[in-house]
């Protein structure tokens, strides 16, 4: 997503490596649930968390879009997120004891936070959103420990690979280049390769993806 803001004013001005270890830790989030509140529309979903959460639920996107997840505009492409329910906000995978229903299935969104991640000359690196989490006594933790992902160098270049596959649709939009109808039509199709078409448990997402993404070479 294109944000216009200050990385000083936001992170304690460092960038870190999958590596690094950060001051994140927040000891298990004890009655705490900020962070799956009042988060609008900003958790915006990959096809990775797709695979991930229709394959742990054992739900279908269709019915995920029914229930936890909409549709929303992303920098002119339409992208699903995690749905914050109406009377209290809170995402629809919260549950009553202010835990997360869907912990091991979690998006990867959820997964970095306090953390973000900045795009920069085909790499990216993580920030600290130091005014997020609001845990006292924070410990250190190695990133890629807290991501909690297998295979971090695949994951590293599918997150790398899916951010530059959006972002050039995403920039000829902006450019006015793609409208109309063949917007439509690339919208639908995103949504319709990467998320709708149903993954398959005995095979890694990473083979999955890679065999869809051919498909718009
Ligand atoms: S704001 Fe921090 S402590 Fe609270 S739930 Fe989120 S990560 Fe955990
Ligand atoms: S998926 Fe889990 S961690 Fe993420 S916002 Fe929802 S309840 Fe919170």
């Amino acid at each position: 997503m294109e944000r216009n803001w200050d990385l000083a004013k936001v992170s304690d001005g460092k960038l870190y490596e999958s590596n690094d270890l950060v001051k994140v830790g927040c000891n298990g989030c004890k009655d705490c649930s900020a962070c799956c509140h009042g988060m609008g529309n900003s958790i915006v979903l990959d096809p990775f968390d797709l695979y991930r959460l229709t394959l742990g639920l054992g739900k279908t996107p269709e019915e995920l879009l029914d229930s936890a997840l909409e549709l929303n505009t992303v920098d002119g492409l339409v992208l699903p997120n995690l749905k914050m329910q109406e009377e209290n906000e809170a995402c629809f995978f919260l549950n009553e004891e202010g835990w997360c229903s869907v912990h091991s299935y979690r998006p990867g969104i959820c997964r970095i936070f306090p953390l973000g991640r900045i795009y920069q000359k085909d790499q990216f690196r993580y920030f600290i959103q130091i005014h997020e989490c609001k845990a006292a006594h924070k410990t250190k933790i190695k990133i890629k420990n807290w991501i909690d992902t297998n295979d971090i160098e695949k994951n590293d270049a599918f997150i790398l690979d899916w951010h530059y596959f959006l972002k050039n649709y995403q920039e000829q939009i902006k450019a006015g280049i793609l409208k109309g109808a063949e917007w439509k039509q690339v919208n639908l199709r995103i949504l319709q390769c990467f998320y709708l078409t149903p993954y398959d448990r005995d095979t890694t997402f990473y083979l999955q993806y890679e065999k869809r993404r051919k498909l718009w070479l």
